[in-house]
Order: structure tokens, then C-alpha cells, then sequence
């Protein structure tokens, strides 16, 4: 499994439109979520977000929304952003663009029925292609409508091989001002998404950072 805890530089570059890391010198970080809304899991997330006041993004799949309505209400007003993640979590490699498009289309559907409502009608929605692969035909057709947040730090937390201490170190010492950080609400991340998040608050929260959903 091939991944970086920080994206090289040279990566963010080649990739331009992305949305890679937010421009601060703030002590400032944006923790990202992907793939629930589940039970358990999100609802832990939730909490131990609160304990520190701390906003976070989620990207959900549209299915996971369908089947968790309420936990993703939950998502809502606890004063969350979320983020569009295809409805069955596609690869845009795997579907033609017609496919990945009802794909987002039945996803935002899925917010939508479940409470979802961008406030502002001029603002893009927020998405991100699972397994970061989307052509660049798909992503042409959906820039008008959508920001593509990607990140700079990944806890690798959905590698089962990958030890929860080292997972929570290296994400520690990847993370640098306006830093966007993926984390996953799903149950092949939990044992150690939830060895690392705690830590992560307790840590940059007692250095005096801000955890901020993503504007
Ligand atoms: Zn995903």
C-alpha cells in the first residue's frame, strides 16, 4: 500500500486545482473524516471532537448517509461541514465519467434528503474522490460545482499493518499550520484512528491550536 504521511511538495504541484492545504500561518489545523457516517464510530468522533470545541470535515458516503440519516444530522448540528464522497465510494479510474457523475449527483442527493443545505447558493460544494483518483474529464465537468480538498498530512490509519503509536507520531510531526489531515469514521480505521485522534487534540489543543472546518 502506497502512501505518504505528508504529500511530497512536488505531488501538490503537478496536481493543480486541488485544494491541497489552506494558505495561514495560524496555528490552525482542518481535521478531515471520510467514508461514514456510521454508528459507534462517528458518534465517538463527534464526542471527542467536542471535548476541545473542535470543528472538523466530513466526507461521507452517500449509502452511509442513506442508512445513518441521523448520525449525519448529528454531523450537522454539532456545526460540521461535510463533504460530498460518491455515494458507493468509487474510484474514478474504475467508472466512466457518466457513472462517477450520478455517483455524486445520488450522494449530494443523499445529503440533501438528510438535511443537508449550503447556506450559500454562490459557494461550491466540497468533494473528494476516494482513493484520490478521479480523471481529469470528471473533475473538468464538476469544478464549476465543486472544490476538490485533498490534504497534505494522511494518518494512514486505514493500514491494518501499521502500529498505532507510529501512526500517531508521524501524523503528529506531518502536521503544520493550515495542514488538512484525513482521518477515517469506518471500522477499518477505528483501532487506530482512535488510538490517534485523542491524541492529536490533546497534543496541538495544549500547544495552543484551533481545529477548524474547512470554509
Ligand atoms: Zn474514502
Amino acid at each position: 500500500m502506497l502512501y505518504w504521511h505528508k504529500n511530497p511538495s512536488i505531488l501538490m504541484w503537478a496536481l493543480p486545482g486541488y485544494l491541497w492545504k489552506m494558505p495561514t500561518k495560524e496555528k490552525v489545523m482542518y481535521l478531515t473524516f471520510d467514508d461514514g457516517p456510521i454508528p459507534e464510530i462517528t458518534d465517538w468522533v463527534l464526542a471527542e471532537l467536542k471535548k476541545y470545541e473542535a470543528k472538523a470535515t466530513f466526507f461521507v458516503v452517500g449509502n452511509n448517509v442513506k442508512k445513518n440519516p441521523e448520525i449525519f444530522k448529528r454531523v450537522l448540528d454539532a456545526g460540521h461541514k461535510v463533504g460530498n464522497h460518491t455515494f458507493n465510494h468509487v474510484s474514478g479510474w474504475k467508472v466512466n465519467t457518466e457513472t462517477y457523475l450520478k455517483e455524486v449527483k445520488s450522494c449530494q442527493e443523499a445529503m440533501d434528503v438528510a438535511g443537508f443545505r449550503e447556506v450559500n447558493a454562490d459557494k461550491k460544494l466540497l468533494f473528494r474522490p476516494p482513493y484520490m483518483r478521479s480523471t481529469s474529464t470528471q473533475k473538468a465537468m464538476m469544478k464549476n460545482d465543486y472544490t476538490f480538498v485533498m490534504w497534505d498530512v494522511i494518518a494512514g490509519d486505514f493500514d491494518p499493518n501499521l502500529d498505532p503509536e507510529l501512526c500517531y507520531t508521524k501524523t503528529r510531526d506531518a502536521i503544520s499550520e493550515g495542514s488538512i489531515v484525513v482521518l477515517h469514521d469506518s471500522l477499518k480505521a477505528a483501532a487506530r484512528m482512535q488510538y490517534v485522534l485523542p491524541k492529536l487534540l490533546a497534543h496541538f489543543h495544549e500547544l495552543g491550536w484551533v481545529f477548524k472546518a474547512l470554509e
